[in-house]
């Protein structure tokens, strides 16, 4: 089980602190949201904590490896597999493609091996394909394994960006706005999707949503930024009462 932790977190671009001095910890196998009002620099922490953007100060240590100096695809390597606030999925190819993608990092032989049919090639990719219908089924895409993503529905490709992620065997997900743009049926499947993956895989999460009520059923601990800094942090039901936290949503 792995431990995320962040400490003195300072993003700054040109004349704009996005981030300030914020810190805060993932509990192993728990969820973590980091909840504010637009501009508050949630998803600047998720760029930091995937290795898009560079940290100005700070420290972001998971299972006690340093990744502020790392790229993303070591990041990645690591453990640690991200969503985006906008979906980032390959259109023209089909679900069980985007998902054999997700999983390029696990394979040994490599495509070049898997392209010309060598026998250990073969046997490795037919172990990637069980394994992907196995992780398309959990997140309730099976049905779209040979369709391409461009036809589907909302609320199927944010499921399958879900996917995508869980497709890298991760130890830590971020999980940008999962359920933004999403009906209230959508958000309830997505919900119970994102439990189970707690639940059932024993992945630890980093939440970032705008919806209150997911963050209430889903987190153990919600941290909460205003103008890049930590306002306020600790379990859902305290945070929500917390005088600070009301006044940055009501914009005063
Ligand atoms: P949130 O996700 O909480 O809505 P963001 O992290 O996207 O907030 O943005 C925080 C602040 O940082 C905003 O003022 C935004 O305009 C600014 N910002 C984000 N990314 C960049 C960037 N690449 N260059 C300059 N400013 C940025
Ligand atoms: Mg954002």
């Amino acid at each position: 089980m792995s431990e995320l932790t962040v400490t003195g977190l300072t993003v700054r671009f040109a004349g704009l602190t996005a981030l300030d001095d914020v810190a805060f910890t993932v509990a192993p196998g728990s969820v973590h949201a980091v909840i504010g009002p637009n501009g508050a620099g949630k998803s600047t922490c998720f760029n930091v904590l995937s290795g898009v953007y560079k940290a100005t100060e700070g420290s972001v240590r998971f299972d006690g490896t340093e990744l502020t100096a790392l790229r993303p695809d070591k990041i990645a390597a690591l453990g640690v597999a991200r969503t985006f606030q906008n979906i980032a999925l390959s259109r023209n190819l089909t679900v069980e493609s985007n998902l054999m993608l997700g999983r390029h990092r696990l394979t040994k032989a490599g495509f070049v091996a898997a392209g010309l049919r060598l026998p250990h090639a073969c046997r490795e990719d037919a172990r990637h394909r069980a394994r992907v219908r196995e992780i398309a089924r959990f997140v309730g895409v099976e049905e779209y394994l040979a369709a391409p993503v461009a036809g589907l529905s909302y609320g199927v490709q944010k499921r399958l960006e879900l996917a995508r992620a869980l497709a890298l065997e991760p130890r830590l997900l971020l999980l940008d706005e999962p359920v933004a743009g999403m009906n209230g049926a959508e958000r309830v499947r997505m919900a119970e999707v994102i439990r189970r993956a707690r639940a059932d895989l024993g992945v630890s999460i980093l939440l970032v949503e705008h919806d209150m009520g997911m963050v209430m059923r889903l987190a153990d601990q919600v941290t909460v930024l205003n103008f890049g800094k930590r306002i306020a942090s600790g379990p859902p039901d305290e945070v929500q009462r917390d005088p600070a936290v009301i006044r940055a949503y009501l914009g005063g």
